[in-house]
């Protein structure tokens, strides 16, 4: 016989945007959600375990869909330096803290953006990983730039002569789980909306997603501005990372061709919170006019119904794995999406833009009973993400034990 357990859920939010719902019973029968009911004493059966999460909201595990895992968010040149060159063994622990602290935030899939040695494609490959975490990493090992281009950090470029798709081909790497381009610069910290040239034009980026998608891979496009942000839509790329100053006709051109977008927001919300000695050379009132910028862009995809995912570009400067998504869940309600809104985009719509929506999916009655248990009211959730109480996964509570 399946295992029954019955959970008394404070609040719950389901993960389809649709209003939270308060006070309920949460029946499982082995690895999937027998029944959610509103909560009695008499409702409950006593021969059947029981957890009482009434303090608690019950919601889906949450996804970042843009991490560097191999890199911290440390602010200082130096170490960031010393990070990106630093040999295997010291990036492997470095991937393993991130992942724990993913779990602790109740992150339970994130997508890698990229980074110059492929070491997080190598730390896949370890056997140990495979067991180690409830954490699904989506790796695209080195991206792609341009020679002579932004992205050296995170990405390698084709040989002379060569073109984007050849140079894909030719590293023929069987183990990766999407492909990353560097399509454009990066913003510019003096100069409010300075677009930078697209780095591949529009056919070899098509070749190139077409060479992709015959491998069953997506691809995932760095962009900013409307002319790169443009090429990379209409080659046919799977998302847009950051879209910063792409322009409402992008958007719906986006909303058009069902291409996720990932703003990115906080990375603005970081640099911004710096002061002058932390980033010598930047102009706070352009990274506060580029963040507001991005945020009445993110209130147009709504409107518009615009696929949006979150990601936080997490260990790039100023941004921490794990605690930046609470940031970016709070800019999302900023820009007007109500919390059940901007946790399906932090949730459900990451797992669909990551293939994983097999394991992580709206909370309902006949699905998997894979879900996370914060310790907060919905009104402290964003600020409360690390107070995890309990991880379940298919029904099975991980870790600790919360029976009564
Ligand atoms: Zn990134």
């Amino acid at each position: 016989m399946e295992r029954e357990q019955q959970i008394r859920a404070g609040w719950l939010i389901d993960g389809s945007g649709a209003a939270i719902r308060k006070n309920l019973l949460l029946t499982l029968k082995g690895p999937v959600i027998h029944g959610i009911e509103d909560f009695t004493e008499s409702g409950c059966h006593p021969d059947v375990p029981f957890i009482d999460l009434s303090d608690c909201c019950i919601l889906p595990p949450l996804v970042d869909c843009h991490v560097h895992i191999t890199l911290s968010g440390s602010m200082d040149p130096h170490l960031r330096r010393k990070q990106s060159g630093a040999d295997y063994g010291a990036i492997r622990h470095r991937i393993s803290r991130n992942i724990s602290t993913y779990l602790a935030h109740g992150i339970l899939a994130v997508r890698d953006a990229g980074d110059c040695h492929g070491h997080g494609l190598r730390f896949k490959e370890e056997k140990a990983y495979r067991n180690e975490l409830p954490v699904i990493v989506k790796h695209s090992g080195s991206g792609w730039h341009r020679k002579g281009r932004y992205g050296r950090m995170i990405a390698r470029c084709p040989r002379e002569g060569e073109s984007l798709a050849a140079a894909f081909c030719r590293e023929d790497e069987h183990n990766t789980d999407h492909v990353k381009i560097i399509q454009s610069g990066i913003n510019s910290l003096t100069d409010y909306g300075r677009e930078t040239a697209e780095q591949f034009c529009l056919e070899e980026l098509a070749e190139l997603v077409k060479t992709a998608q015959r491998r069953g891979l997506k691809v995932m496009a760095h962009a900013n501005g409307a002319h790169p942000v443009r090429t990379a839509i209409v080659a046919g790329c799977d998302s847009i990372e950051h879209g910063f100053f792409m322009g409402e006709e992008n958007l719906r051109r986006m909303a058009g061709e069902g291409t996720v977008w990932v703003p990115t927001i906080c990375t603005m919300r970081a640099m911004g919170r710096a002061t002058r000695s932390d980033l010598p050379g930047s102009d706070p009132e352009v990274l506060e006019k580029t963040l507001q910028q991005q945020l009445r862009q993110l209130g147009f995809a709504k409107s518009a119904g615009l696929k949006v995912a979150m990601g936080t570009d997490a260990g790039s400067w100023g941004v921490d794995h794990g605690v930046s998504l609470a940031s970016e869940i709070q800019l999302f309600m900023e820009a007007g999406y109500s919390l059940p809104q901007a946790l399906r985009c932090a949730s459900v719509s990451g797992a669909e833009l990551l293939g994983v929506e097999q394991h992580i999916a709206e909370l309902r009655a006949g699905g998997p009973a894979t879900f996370i248990a914060v310790n907060a009211s919905p009104a402290m959730l964003a600020l409360r993400l690390a107070a995890v109480k309990g991880v379940w996964l298919n029904g099975v509570l991980q870790g600790r034990d919360l029976r009564r």
